[in-house]
């Protein structure tokens, strides 16, 4: 859900808001002393960090790890050849859209939102290779 940002008009506090586009309030109750907090949008792009080479390396928690399985997930990924860094909470580290692309196709993860570029879902697997999750098959 996108972050909105408010300045109150009496404390000037800061105030966070979130919600969908289309329920977007103009105005909030600062939650700091009560009064009247405007929508601002300068507030809104500070944080926003646009550098030279786009928003890389980006830090993925959708590809992420728990953070105790950060070696061994650098370990797997050097053997499957794509060598990727865990940060302290376990989020992957991609360096280029590439990299991400490459390591998740690579573990069977996707971007349902994602464009050219972006890991695409995995192709039908074979029979032959069909992942046994229960461990059990069924008979038709
Ligand atoms: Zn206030």
């Amino acid at each position: 859900m996108p972050r909105y940002c408010y300045l109150c008009s009496e404390c000037e506090k800061e105030n966070i808001h979130f919600c969908s586009f289309t329920t977007r309030p103009d105005t909030i109750v600062c939650e700091f002393c009560g009064a009247v907090a405007v929508r601002n949008i300068v507030l809104e792009l500070r944080r926003i960090s646009v550098r030279p080479s786009g928003n890389w390396p980006m830090h993925s928690d959708g590809a992420g790890v728990h953070p105790r399985q950060r070696d061994a997930a650098y370990r797997e990924s050097v053997k499957m050849g794509v060598p990727t860094g865990f940060d302290e909470r376990g989020r992957a580290i991609f360096e280029t859209q590439k990299h991400r692309k490459d390591y998740c196709e690579a573990n069977f993860l996707h971007d349902n939102d994602g464009g050219y570029g972006d890991p695409a879902p995995c192709k039908p697997l074979d029979d032959a290779d069909t992942v046994m999750v229960s461990g059990t098959k069924e008979d038709s």
